[in-house]
């Protein structure tokens, strides 16, 4: 099937320099683009709707006579306007406004508006709706679609928009662009259509279909675009695997004195999902491979097995953590297990300096260094390997695919190292298949034995002086607890200073108790020290920020309060939660949110309440908050689809996979258009 010529934009009306530089600035270069910046939403102007009909909340056309146009002075200067239609009157209201406006609102014209009504207590309410006076009779002229709201940016208004799409269609009318799924066997409306339909649904299209995205136009086009987001994944992988990696042999002598030296035995799970390592890495394809397992079913082990393969094998290991207090606990493990075995450990962070740094980067470049664990300093550019085997990165969603990539690179000559993925955001099915579909996957689905499901509540925070004698009690009686700070601020130095009140309070109100309190803006030594005193017992309540969401490892810690947890998502609240419940102890977790709770926010936090399984509450998750919040910010750019929507369109991904799989075997120039008909520019790591 031929791929279409590209027809710039600038051969269309109204396109001169200054628009097709803002339209490329927004990633639109070629008349086709313009067909599939799809509308968001659309308004209803093909019809006026008598006064008395109009509904609360819906926006709609209207017509009718000024009665009257009055300032009024109430809480706000206002100018006030009533019109009547046979059936009933509309008032419209006006904050900002001129003499000449009111001057043109005289009784007894006419004026065509539109514009969202509000039912109160004195009838239907319009506030600054749009309008026109009708001088004269005028025939009627509505619209004869529904009208389309594209996204936008700065400098491209609405009006533009309409115009340029308006002549796309006619383009597309013309020249008919390939349907790229044709063969695809699918029923409904053809590409053609399904565009004709998007840009410009007929008057009877039913608005509440759309806005469920279930309108088979919607549904064609949003499998076209998994389609070609899965395309542009596999091509991503496949040229992750365009160089050989090296082949590391199993080596089950270095394994077993690891084991030699561990206080329990690996679950099945995690001998299961170790099998699964070793044998990609025995290959000579590079690996890419996801682990995902909940919180606390031991994914360190898991990496320090894949780590001992490869430096078993003269190959240098990278470990990357998305926190200090992570890297610093992954140093930790990794020195316990490894050291005894001879291997040497680099330790790379943000906060490495001068002297120390270049003798780090010196024992790197050396090749003495076979495991090296930092935060993202990792990935600088003056980090170079002798020999870099395999990359491992913990918590994958807080970084983001391109920083994966880029420390890839750093392998030995003319070899690409493996890369291993491990997440403790369990990742529902169909998002994985989205976001992930680069990557194997492999499940540790088991904890290991002994661990106590961690029981939640919920409490008010009314309620706080309760809380704080449970900790007490709790305390007294030799376990130790966190409280977890959280603002929805990002803001390192708000949430610090949250942390220090709360801090403070509990101090004034537990003078018995020994308090420690970390946040991220403290220096590396001093959340060590704070955390290695909360780690031998010498404290016993721990005020925290979320810098403790990842990785923290404390098992006799049992009891966690958790402040406004209605402002965090629940992975992010499984994560802290797995915290406790590490030890044999029965563990409890306390949401002592703000009430009044919205709705949506308690079922969350009873998702929460009801379940220890990462899972179901991922899939929970993904239901009332969306796909953005569940992989993380980072991910989300993967996921700003322009018809398709997860869980949505959920129901198409089989399908999705399977064309997808089928297209990547035929004509590249086919995946090729497919991609940057859909992804555009922003999918230029694809081509690593
Ligand atoms: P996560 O998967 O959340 O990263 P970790 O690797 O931090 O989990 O492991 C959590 C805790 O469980 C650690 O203290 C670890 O030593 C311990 N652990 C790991 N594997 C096992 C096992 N098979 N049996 C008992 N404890 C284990
Ligand atoms: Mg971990």
């Amino acid at each position: 099937m031929a791929v279409l010529e590209p027809v710039p934009v600038s051969q269309l009306r109204g396109v001169g320099p200054r628009m097709a530089q803002r339209l490329a600035d927004y990633g639109i270069h070629q008349v086709e683009d313009l067909l599939f910046h799809l509308p968001l939403r659309y308004q209803d102007r093909t019809r006026i709707t008598p006064l008395a009909a109009l509904q609360d909340g819906v926006e709609a056309a209207f017509e009718g006579e000024v009665r009257l146009a009055d300032i009024s002075f109430g809480r706000r200067r206002s100018l006030v306007v009533r019109v009547q239609d046979g059936s009933g009157m509309l008032t419209l209201r006006f904050f900002h406004f001129s003499a000449a406006q009111k001057q043109a609102l005289k009784p007894g014209v006419r004026i065509r508006g539109f514009g969202q009504a509000r039912r109160g207590a004195n009838g239907a309410e319009m506030a600054h709706p749009e309008y026109r006076v009708l001088d004269g009779p005028t025939p009627i002229d509505v619209e004869e679609t529904l009208t389309p709201i594209y996204p936008t940016t700065e400098g491209i208004g609405q009006a533009q928009w309409r115009k340029l799409c308006t002549q796309a269609l006619a383009w597309l009318e013309r020249t008919a662009p390939p349907d790229l799924l044709a063969g695809a066997g699918l029923k409904g409306p053809g590409l053609v259509e399904a565009l004709r339909y998007l840009h410009a649904p007929p008057p009877d299209a039913s608005l509440a279909r759309l806005l469920d995205s279930q309108h088979p136009a919607q549904l064609r086009l949003a499998l076209e675009e998994l389609v070609a987001h899965q395309l542009s994944l596999l091509r991503l992988r496949a040229s992750q695997q365009s160089d050989p990696a090296p082949t590391l042999q199993p080596r089950p002598k270095l394994w077993q004195q690891l084991q030699a030296h561990l206080p329990f035995q690996p679950t099945t799970a995690q001998e299961r999902v170790i099998g699964e390592i070793g044998r990609d890495l025995a290959s000579a394809v590079p690996m890419l491979r996801l682990v995902q397992g909940d919180v606390g079913s031991g994914k360190t082990l898991v990496a320090a097995a894949a780590a001992l393969q490869a430096i078993g094998n003269g190959f240098q290991v990278a470990l990357m953590a998305p926190t200090e207090i992570l890297a610093e606990q992954h140093r930790r493990n990794f020195a316990a297990w490894l050291e005894p075995l001879g291997i040497e450990l680099a330790w790379l962070t943000g906060r490495s300096r001068g002297r120390q740094r270049q003798a780090t980067l010196e024992t790197i470049a050396a090749g003495r260094a076979g495991m090296v664990i930092g935060t993202h300093a990792l990935f600088q550019e003056d980090v170079r390997f002798q020999r870099l085997g395999l990359v491992m990165v913990d918590e994958q969603h807080k970084f983001g695919v391109h920083q994966r990539l880029s420390l890839t690179d750093k392998g030995a000559a003319g070899l690409r190292p493996h890369q291993l993925v491990l997440t403790a955001t369990p990742i529902p099915r169909t998002l994985s298949m989205v976001a992930y579909a680069d990557l194997d996957c492999s499940v540790i689905d088991e904890l290991p034995p002994g661990r106590q499901p961690v029981t939640t509540v919920l409490i008010d925070s009314q309620r706080r002086d309760q809380v704080v004698e449970r900790v007490a009690a709790a305390c007294a009686s030799g376990r130790q607890a966190y409280w977890v700070c959280t603002l929805i601020e990002e803001s390192d130095a708000l949430q610090a200073q949250a942390a220090e009140a709360t801090a403070e309070a509990l101090r004034e109100a537990l003078p018995d108790l020994a308090i420690g309190l970390v946040h991220g803006r403290m220096k590396p030594a001093d959340k060590e020290a704070v955390m290695a005193a909360f780690k031998s017992g010498e404290l016993t309540l721990l005020v925290a920020t979320t810098v403790i969401e990842v990785g923290v490892d404390v098992p006799n810690a049992s009891l966690m309060v958790i402040e406004n947890p209605e402002r965090l998502g629940l992975a992010q609240l499984h994560q802290l939660r797995g915290r406790v419940g590490r030890g044999s102890e029965a563990s409890h977790c306390v949401l002592l949110y703000q009430s009044p709770l919205s709705r949506n926010g308690r079922q969350r936090l009873q998702a929460l309440r009801d379940s220890n399984d990462g899972f179901y509450i991922a899939e929970r998750d993904l239901e009332l908050r969306g796909p953005g919040e569940v992989l993380g910010t980072r991910q989300t750019g993967l996921m700003a689809f322009r018809v398709a929507s997860l869980p949505e369109h959920e129901h198409l991904l089989d399908r999705v996979q399977e064309i997808a799989e089928r297209l990547q075997s035929g004509d590249p120039a086919i995946v090729d258009a497919m991609i940057r008909r859909w992804t555009g520019e922003r999918t230029q790591f694809a081509r690593v």
